[in-house]
């Protein structure tokens, strides 16, 4: 039998190596959307760089999200044109650059009315606000918003009680997989030269004579050099930046939640807008990802959220509770024909926003999304706030800080950067048309590499989790060639079972362990402590579907 330790595991045991021998130019610490993209944007700058994250990548705020590459329409209530402007913007360059993680997605506002009369007022409003998102940036996806009838709107979401529409708009935006997109900007920051490690936390920071950080200590015990550190810790900021001393900032975490309901239940072929009755807000129903492809051509699964409230918890325990559900099926249910009930949440997710602090804002939803680089005197820089959607610009604004500090010149390259795996990977023999198209959605030319897997042993072709698209051989690719190394990062991020269907994923968390167990060198043991971890995951989550329980 070889002896040799697998190969994810050599590979690991280099990165740490590097990590404790190397002098870097900038570490960056959190390896969420935002230090990904910071990492990204360094390295093709020509710096030396190096990423850790205490969890796995994504782990944190940016596998939890709504999934929207927007503009964010609800901004121009808030008049804050210039923040729409350049999510627009950034949207079209992350199409252009990951056309395989990023998708067009048609957004349906159904008008409502009483005695099925719309007021002028209402409708004109919509049609500006939605002319201005078209004049803002909206068109650079090359179609403009449109008025439609109540059949149309009716035919594109098939639950919704006809009684109560009167007409609707059309708008386009888009959408995708958070936590792969973080991977993908991670993988194309290691082509570029970087030395990113997962499950490597920084615990503490070494300050030069001046004072300034030279050096942050890992919680594996070794220490990283490096000339510039860029605290990417997203809702976590604060405690890196307390390590060197008070910050001089203060987050504001919002908490915001999401269920999952089986499509057949609210029939929407294209993301919905709701306004939420009890409040100012409104409400996102999307067509989940990466369901296109299973048994039928419609999605299975639609993910309903979110809601945005003040958060002073834990933060590395955020739970989406009966309260929160309760809020999303009443909102849907004000509006749908057959109401849905707390048994027809297949599964949940809660995160936390980033915010910043302002004097003025009562309530979270009112915060900016702005983003702010703020440098500390021992030379730390903390990149805050802003939103999935504009972490590009997040991080070339954050790198001309570091360049800057470091007193080098060094212009941003990322504006048309592709990301890892963008472009098209031929179809491999052996492997069906549909399974390739769910591949390409998913990996984009790393297609060849997952169906390699199925050409070599076909049930590696045979579905992960029942009633999801997802297929076994992307668990091992998950393993041996993007830093999965657990249960939950393979279920949860690399695949999104997890977020779809909580019980079928649960069911099968035993045979996915088998499957990966040998590649990541587990034992016996080191399995059953996998099991155990992963279902406390599940039993938390399932708190939030179980009524009664943490409100
Ligand atoms: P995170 O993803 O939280 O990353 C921070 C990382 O730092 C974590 O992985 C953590 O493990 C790590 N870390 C912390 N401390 C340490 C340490 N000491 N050592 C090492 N690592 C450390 N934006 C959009 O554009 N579109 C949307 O549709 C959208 N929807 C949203 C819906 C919800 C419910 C929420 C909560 C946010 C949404 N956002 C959206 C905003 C977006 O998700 C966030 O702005 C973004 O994901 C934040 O990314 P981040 O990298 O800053 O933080």
């Amino acid at each position: 039998m070889d002896s040799s330790p697998p190969s994810c595991l050599v590979t690991r045991a280099g990165a740490l190596e590097r990590l404790a021998t190397e002098d870097f130019d900038v570490l960056v610490v959190g390896g969420g959307i935002t230090g990904a993209g910071v990492a990204l944007d360094a390295a093709t700058r020509g710096l030396r760089v190096a990423i850790v994250d205490r969890g796995d990548w994504a782990s944190g705020t940016s596998s939890k999200s709504s999934k929207l590459v927007h503009g964010g329409l609800r901004y121009l209530q808030q008049k804050e044109y210039r923040l729409v402007y350049e999510n627009l913007r950034e949207r079209q360059r992350l199409l252009r650059n990951a056309p395989h993680l990023v998708r067009v997605m048609p957004f349906l506002i159904p008008l409502f009315a009483k005695q099925g009369i719309v007021t002028r007022t209402v409708a004109k409003g919509y049609s500006t606000a939605l002319t201005i998102y078209d004049i803002t940036g909206g068109w650079r996806i090359g179609k403009f918003h449109k008025r439609v009838s109540v059949e149309e709107t009716v035919a594109h979401m098939g639950g919704l009680s006809s009684r109560k529409v009167a007409a609707g708009f059309i708008y386009f935006d888009a959408q995708a997989d958070d936590a792969r997109l973080t991977l993908a900007i991670i993988r194309t920051a290691m082509e570029h030269g970087a030395v990113a490690v997962n499950y490597c936390g920084v615990r503490s920071f070494e300050s030069n004579a001046s004072g300034r950080i030279c050096a942050a200590q890992l919680d594996n015990g070794s220490a990283v050099r490096a000339r510039c550190v860029v605290n990417a810790a997203g809702v976590w900021a604060a405690q890196l930046a307390g390590l060197t001393g008070t910050p001089s900032f203060e987050i504001r975490p919002a908490k915001g939640c999401h269920i999952t309901v089986p499509f057949a239940k609210v029939r929407a072929d294209i993301a919905a807008v709701l306004p939420v009755r009890s409040d100012r807000r409104s409400i996102f129903v999307v067509p989940a990802y990466d369901t296109v492809g299973a048994p039928t051509d419609k999605p299975s699964h639609l993910y309903v959220g979110t809601t945005d409230t003040e958060y002073d918890g834990p933060l590395d325990d955020v739970r989406c509770t009966t309260a929160d559900v309760k809020y999303l099926l009443d909102a849907m249910n004000e509006w749908i024909e057959e109401p849905l009930l707390p048994a027809d949440v297949v599964a949940t997710w809660a995160g936390l926003r980033p915010l910043l602090s302002d004097a003025t804002s009562v309530r979270t939803a009112d915060l900016s999304r702005r983003h702010r680089v703020v440098c500390d005197p021992s030379g730390l820089i903390s990149i805050l706030g802003g939103k999935l959607t504009t972490y590009r610009a997040m991080a070339q604004d954050t790198v001309d800080e570091v360049v800057r500090t470091l007193g080098i010149r060094a212009r941003c390259r990322t504006r048309s950067l592709r990301l890892y795996g963008a472009g098209e990977g031929s179809c491999v023999v052996g492997v069906s048309e549909t399974m390739h198209v769910h591949l390409q959605s998913r990996y984009g030319s790393e297609a060849t590499a997952v169906e390699e897997l199925i050409r070599a042993d076909p049930t590696l072709g045979e579905a992960l989790v029942v009633g999801l698209a997802y297929v076994r051989a992307e668990a091992l690719y998950a393993v041996r060639s993007e830093q999965a190394r657990t249960l939950d990062d393979v279920l949860a991020r690399r695949t999104r079972c997890l977020l779809l269907d909580l019980d079928a994923t649960a069911n099968v968390a035993h045979e996915v362990a088998a499957l990966i167990a040998p590649e990541l060198g587990w034992s016996e043991e080191d399995t059953a402590r996998e099991l155990v971890a992963f279902d406390t995951i599940i039993e938390r989550e399932r708190t939030a579907t179980i009524p009664g329980e943490s409100t």
